[in-house]
């Protein structure tokens, strides 16, 4: 049997160490350091008989659990722990203090990994109840699915490795091994002749991650906020550009017609950005990669 280099490190790292976890899992953990869990976690007052008419939300009451679709292999964004299963992260804090304020605690929250290919088709049908996992609104995805935000805007970057010194931005990937994931907007922008990038499509951005660090792909763009999770974990070998060329706005998903779910879900959004809860998890998540503090405007816009 033949093994890659990663697998091979792994292997020699397992029988040395036993540290299954820095070799993978089931989060998808993005090379030889599972760190991202060590963040902000905090508890959200539970709001009691809520009321709402809102389809979904009679059916979660029914289940007495809610379904939220997240990340899992974004670090301080959305990270599921391969060791214990717990989620972290600012997009985790964000759903938390969402189901508060729609009647569930921490513990009737049933997370569920979503990548990013498959979010419209699982919102739309029912696999979630909503979706908090660096979505950014835009009027094609508004088609099958609802936003309620902006809660957060990032901007489409580039992640590379630290010795680098070629790629100072997107204008300097011409003929570079870019990486990104199905479903994304960042691909779709990098794929535009006018970066003249040679692209490699992944299902998860810790798989693009891995490319990098082994070499075979020069570069990873997605969104700021994501690329500094995974440049805090390998401050030594990794770095973000630093040159955001989009807007990203971040929306919670939910079901494009149940009109007092988004509503209930945006005045969610303002009472936590107006009690400060946002801004605590924001510096104890985000802040700690990186990403500057931008208090959000309220209130948010309705459509
Ligand atoms: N915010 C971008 C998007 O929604 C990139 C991050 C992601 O894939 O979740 O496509």
């Amino acid at each position: 049997m033949r093994m890659g280099k990663t697998a091979a490190a792994c292997a020699v790292v397992l029988a040395l160490a036993a540290t299954a976890t820095a070799c993978g899992g089931e989060a998808g953990t993005a090379g030889d350091k599972p760190a991202g869990g060590d963040v902000f976690s905090g508890t959200y007052k539970v709001a009691s008989d809520v009321t709402i008419d809102s389809p979904v939300l009679k059916k979660a009451q029914k289940a007495k659990k809610i379904t939220v679709g997240v990340k899992a292999d974004q670090p301080f964004l959305g990270f599921k722990d391969p060791a214990t299963g717990t989620y972290s992260g600012f997009d985790i804090e964000i759903a938390k203090m969402i189901a508060a304020d729609l009647g569930f605690s921490e513990k009737q929250i049933d997370f569920q990994t979503v990548d990013s290919n498959v979010r419209e088709t699982k919102i739309a049908h029912g696999g979630v109840d909503f979706y908090v996992g660096t979505y950014t609104i835009n009027d094609e995805r508004k088609k099958q699915v609802g936003f309620a935000g902006p809660y957060y805007t990032a901007g489409a970057d580039l992640l590379v490795r630290k010795d680098d010194k070629a790629i100072t931005g997107p204008e300097a990937v011409k003929g570079k091994k870019v990486c990104s994931i199905v479903g994304s907007t960042p691909l779709q922008e990098i794929k535009k002749d006018k970066y003249g990038a040679e692209t490699t499509e992944m299902g998860k951005y810790s798989e693009c991650v891995k490319n990098l660090l082994d070499g075979s792909v020069d570069a990873v763009t997605t969104d700021d906020a994501i690329l500094k999770g995974y440049a805090a974990q390998r401050s030594e070998k990794l770095r973000v550009v630093g040159k955001p060329f989009t807007k990203e706005p971040y929306g919670v998903g939910l079901n494009k017609d149940d009109k007092a779910l988004r509503e209930a879900i945006t005045k969610a959004l303002e009472n936590h950005i107006k009690n400060s809860d946002y801004q605590k998890a924001y510096e104890g998540t985000l802040g700690k990669s990186g990403s500057k503090y931008v208090a959000p405007q309220t209130p948010l816009p309705r459509y």
